[in-house]
């Protein structure tokens, strides 16, 4: 395991806010339980990795903080990676790429360059001066087989590759600062879960790998595509089969259909949601999370007093099934909850 470190730490050059706030959520949102089921009293508390940075996304900045480590010591010139229309990674790397003054290549999925008219995600990395390659579908299923990655780097002259989602091994040293985070965070007993959506398998990898018994009971991801078995098997992969983790599962009863896909139900549940503008106080000893003096140039910081709000894809799935859970009585009186927010906002504009 690679250990965290925060004095060479290359947060402090993205005036990434960290730790990010843990808070605890409180009523109003139970207006979602108002004579449903048998929803028992318990404790939820969010940690609100959304608001790590203004631009660039929750767990996708942890899942880049190695690599970007590494590339603030040795830069490479030109990076390149993969990811759908909307991908909150490509839209995180493609700006670290350009604070960090490397060159990147973009390689997305669909022919979206026929449309002409980009999406806020492909028209930001244009304005970064991504280099955007559009494949079909049957090229981008290619973007791990060994040869046409070894076709594509020396095509496009790239010394660095990063996978789809910024998941890779490395990719677990991020989700490292945030268990310690919370840990410092949390008084009192641990959680008795934790949740978090699930895409790639690897924030959820990085949370069971780093998280101890001292802070919480049990991780639960909430499946974000249809993928019974696959996901597991994601997971798994970025796992030490010897390892003594604590208890965790996928569940995969809210993926409304697949990646990217919803129902009537979730978007109102989101909206409804979002509404109710959850300022939640921050209760914890970060209350006041260190202010990092800026390196590059003008700080796009996040604010903290955002409320907590809610996208389709992931944290609207993850919430709604807490949501259910909660209904449904699976959490016994009194659990204390962790949700994680991993951010994503960007894509649902
Ligand atoms: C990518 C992403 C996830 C899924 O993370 P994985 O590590 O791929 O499982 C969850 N939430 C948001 C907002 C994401 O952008």
């Amino acid at each position: 395991m690679l250990t965290y470190s925060s004095t060479d730490n290359i947060e402090v050059q993205f005036t990434i806010l960290t730790p990010s706030p843990l808070q605890r959520v409180e009523t109003n949102w139970t207006t979602f339980f108002d004579n449903h089921g048998q929803a028992h009293q318990v404790e939820v508390w969010c940690k609100r990795d959304d608001l790590l940075h203004g631009v660039i996304s929750g767990n996708k900045w942890r899942k880049l903080a190695k690599p970007l480590q590494d590339f603030w010591h040795s830069p490479p010139s030109h990076v390149l990676s993969f990811g759908g229309p909307y991908s909150n990674h490509l839209h995180a790397l493609g700006y670290c790429c350009k604070k960090l003054k490397i060159k990147f290549t973009a390689i997305i999925r669909g022919a979206y360059l026929k449309e002409r008219v980009l999406n806020r995600t492909l028209q930001d990395l244009r304005n970064w001066n991504a280099n955007l390659i559009f494949v079909d579908k049957q090229t981008y299923q290619k973007r791990t087989e060994k040869n046409y990655l070894a076709k594509l780097r020396e095509e496009i002259d790239a010394d660095v590759i990063i996978p789809e989602g910024g998941s890779q091994q490395d990719a677990l040293f991020g989700m490292q600062a945030m268990i310690a985070e919370i840990s410092l965070a949390n008084s009192g007993p641990p959680f008795t879960s934790i949740l978090l959506p699930v895409g790639s398998g690897a924030s959820m990898a990085g949370v069971i790998e780093n998280c101890p018994p001292t802070l919480a009971k049990q991780i639960i991801g909430i499946g974000a595509l249809k993928a019974e078995g696959y996901l597991e098997d994601l997971v798994t992969q970025f796992l030490n089969k010897d390892t003594p983790y604590l208890p965790w599962h996928i569940n995969h009863d809210f993926h409304f259909g697949g990646y990217a896909k919803s129902t009537n139900e979730l978007t109102t549940f989101c909206k409804q949601f979002n509404q109710l503008k959850l300022d939640t106080p921050v209760k914890s000893k970060l209350d006041t999370p260190l202010s990092l003096e800026l390196k590059l140039d003008t700080p796009v910081k996040s604010k903290l007093d955002t409320p907590l709000s809610l996208e389709p894809v992931y944290s609207g799935k993850c919430f709604f099934a807490l949501k259910t859970l909660i209904q449904q009585g699976y959490f016994a009186p009194n659990s204390k909850i962790l949700i994680i927010h991993t951010g994503g906002l960007q894509g649902a504009r």
